[in-house]
């Protein structure tokens, strides 16, 4: 895509992708349009992204430049700490464990999870590289691959998407998938970033997620995501947002040291975390959604 065609006047809106009402333009970074629905607040990228300019932003580069090379025991308490609460609440939502497929699974850390959990589960990711580390630093199975290259018999209990729903150009069309993945009452669960938290509010145009680098084609909020579980088959089971800001970044901190080391600091992010997340504002939205058509 060319910076003539992203800045041209002739730019229109299409409407929503989600509930079909008109939109407007909100955020033009170099090539990087957004339109907002007036309705439902829906935010999705326009034009889409060639989906080759997607293919870059996991590939080698991502998995060499990040030291992600590092299996679960190696992670520090916050990051295990987050996988093993996702692990533990898939186990309470499903009744036990169960048959479970990660899209997106990365270099493995949620599979290998869940397997200590005593879930059947599986990995598929797309980037070879991440395949390769998850071989090296786990003993989960991560397939290299899409979504639409899974054919599974008999089904699943639930297929897990952390961070992965907001890259997709046709997020129901995804969703719908999986649930055809699914067993009768089986379960998704999907984590991204809240558009209506409140780093999106206060910061607008400047929050990062707008960022190109970042590779998000939407941005949903507890309402619109809830919407598109609905139109894809599922009803939604929980809804949650969590975090905040770190508070101990003001001190140089970083959350793994304030929980160790600082209980005043710890309990006032605890605090925070919990207002934010009770009234929809904090920045990371969970959701779970149970099949709900055949
Ligand atoms: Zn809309």
């Amino acid at each position: 895509m060319s910076e003539m065609t992203s800045q041209s006047p002739a730019w229109s809106a299409a409407p929503c992708y989600l509930c079909g009402r008109s939109t407007h333009h909100v955020v033009a970074n170099a090539g990087y349009s957004f339109q907002s629905c007036v309705s439902c607040g829906f935010r999705m990228q326009h034009p889409l992204p060639d989906p080759a300019d997607d293919e870059g932003i996991y590939g080698d580069e991502f998995y060499a430049d990040r030291s992600l090379d590092r299996g679960l025991d190696a992670q520090d308490a916050v990051n295990r700490s987050l996988i093993d609460q996702r692990v533990h609440q898939l186990t309470e939502v499903n009744g036990g464990p169960g048959a479970l497929l990660d899209v997106g699974a990365g270099t493995g850390l949620f599979v290998e999870a869940c397997v200590r959990a005593g879930w059947q589960a599986t990995g598929i990711d797309p980037s070879a590289a991440a395949v390769r580390i998850a071989e090296k630093v786990t003993s989960a199975k991560v397939l290299h691959g899409r979504l639409e290259d899974v054919v599974v018999e008999p089904k699943y209990d639930a297929v897990t998407l952390w961070d992965v729903l907001e890259h997709l150009s046709d997020p129901r069309a995804g969703l719908r998938r999986i649930a055809g993945l699914l067993a009768p009452h089986g379960v998704v669960a999907i984590s991204l970033p809240n558009v209506s938290g409140l780093k999106s509010r206060l910061l607008g145009k400047r929050w990062r997620y707008y960022r190109r680098d970042f590779g998000h084609v939407s941005h949903f909020s507890p309402s619109t995501l809830t919407m598109l579980l609905v139109q894809a088959g599922f009803a939604p089971v929980a809804v949650r947002t969590s975090g905040l800001f770190n508070l101990g970044k003001a001190f140089g901190l970083n959350p793994a040291e304030v929980r160790a080391d600082h209980r005043l600091l710890s309990r006032m992010q605890a605090a925070a975390d919990a207002a934010a997340g009770g009234m929809g504002l904090g920045e990371d939205l969970v959701v779970v959604g149970r099949r709900s058509s055949p």
